[in-house]
């Protein structure tokens, strides 16, 4: 290999027209600062000219050079520069003056390709622009800008959803909530939308072809009527799935709100109420009833058994109510449907109010519940999912500008992830390829 080659190797750059000389490397003070500075020369073989397209016949001659200062990723931890020296060629026939192209930077542009590529190899972890623009040297602009070249996020892919999908909110501003999609299998984000005003989501999902649409078979979601409706109407022929999580938290919710109120009346008992409301709450298979322990207010060694079975003496309707939460939790747990519907479908006037509404929204959405019973989707992908775009908020201190921020989600929850070294790219945005393709054979992914 010829000494050009080593170097151009080492700088990873492909571009065969730039040769070097013997004193190729230069330290230099920019902006006070040590700089490494590579000093190239670039030469085109010109066939015809560029301008005019006549056959060159010595008819294209070189004219002086042009200089530019071009910005690359770091060398040893220090800002780089490579310093072009650009051959100017003159054509006899149209009189034309052109200067010789590179594939290393783009024309009229000081920040070189692979400079670019390294802000896209930063911009898929869980940093800010500002910490990728210091880590280049760049401003925040550039990093903005070429992260935006990531995605065409004006453009959907009408055709493709994927067979399962999880639909969700979070909060994206203050008191401001995002609409989040989600493919259900993998966990990748699909796409967020602000408005999640019924009207918006019609219009939303009516983007996609009804052939797409047509392929979802299971919506996961949490108990919200409106979208139900929603659903039904856009996707005909999917299931919707109760998320488990929403189900045992509707139920927990009404044991402990009853909680609360039995402890505000019972003062002599309020601590333990207060102390060992989880006890209540854990599935009584899973309580503890052979090892016996000190418990803070009780006198007695005993187990954590004993202790739900005292705070449960000290009231009726406590007592049924719990009874009844940990038959509904055991029936979910077991995915037994038949064994829920039957508990759903008789009227306990001994339980508390709390309970009795919760039991009437389950009674509600019973068909859906089926689904969630005998599917194995769950939100838990969602879940996960939400805290990612959280903490992306989170780690920017906030986004000012929606569309930045559902870029960045997009990028770190959605292309990047990856199963068994398959980079995919199975997307309802369309993704400039060739970047990432770059990306993942120059830094693996
Ligand atoms: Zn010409």
């Amino acid at each position: 290999m010829s000494n050009k080659n080593y170097i151009l190797n080492l700088l990873n750059m492909e571009d065969k027209n730039i040769n070097f000389s013997e004193n190729f490397i230069e330290n230099r003070k920019i902006n006070n600062k040590r700089v490494i500075v590579v000093i190239g020369y670039l030469q085109n073989n010109f066939d015809n000219c560029p301008v005019c397209g006549s056959v060159n016949n010595n008819t294209i001659i070189k004219n002086g050079t042009k200089k530019s200062l071009i910005k690359i990723p770091k060398i040893s931890e220090l800002e780089s520069y490579l310093e072009l020296k650009k051959q100017k060629y003159k054509c006899k026939n149209c009189n034309k003056i052109f200067v010789s192209k590179t594939t290393i930077v783009n024309y009229r542009c000081h920040i070189s390709n692979n400079t670019k590529y390294a802000i896209i190899n930063y911009a898929k972890e869980m940093v800010t622009n500002l910490f990728i623009s210091k880590q280049l040297n760049i401003s925040n602009m550039t990093v903005q800008r070429t992260i935006d070249t990531i995605y065409n996020t004006d453009k959907l892919y009408k055709n493709y959803l994927p067979e399962a999908i999880c639909i969700d909110e979070f909060t994206a501003f203050k008191k401001i909530m995002a609409f989040n999609i989600c493919d259900a299998k993998t966990g990748k984000t699909i796409d967020l939308e602000l408005d999640r005003t019924i009207t918006n989501l019609e219009k939303y999902f009516s983007y996609y072809s009804l052939t797409a649409r047509k392929k979802v078979k299971f919506v996961v979601m949490d108990m919200y009527k409106p979208y139900i409706g929603l659903i039904n109407k856009m996707f005909p022929n999917t299931k919707i799935i109760i998320d488990r999580f929403h189900i045992v938290q509707l139920l927990t919710r009404s044991l402990n709100k009853t909680r609360i109120r039995v402890m505000k009346k019972d003062k002599l008992n309020y601590r333990k109420f207060k102390r060992y409301k989880n006890l209540l709450f854990k599935p009584r298979q899973e309580l503890n009833f052979s090892y016996w322990n000190k418990y803070l207010f009780f006198k007695n060694l005993m187990t954590e058994v004993d202790a739900v079975d005292y705070l449960l003496k000290q009231n009726k309707e406590l007592e049924k109510t719990y009874n009844a939460y940990q038959s509904l939790l055991y029936a979910i747990q077991r995915n037994d449907y038949e064994l829920l519907e039957k508990i759903i479908k008789e009227e306990n006037e001994e339980i508390s109010d709390y309970m009795q509404t919760s039991i009437k929204t389950l009674r509600e959405f019973k068909e859906y519940i089926k689904n969630t019973l005998e599917q194995p989707y769950s939100n838990g992908v969602m879940e996960r999912n939400n805290n990612t775009c959280k903490l992306i908020k989170r780690i920017a201190f906030g986004y000012r500008n929606f569309k930045n921020f559902k870029a960045k989600i997009l990028i770190i929850t959605n292309i990047f992830r990856k199963k068994k070294g398959v980079l995919s790219l199975l997307n309802v945005y369309e993704p400039n390829i060739f970047n990432f393709l770059w990306v993942e054979k120059n830094y693996g992914i």
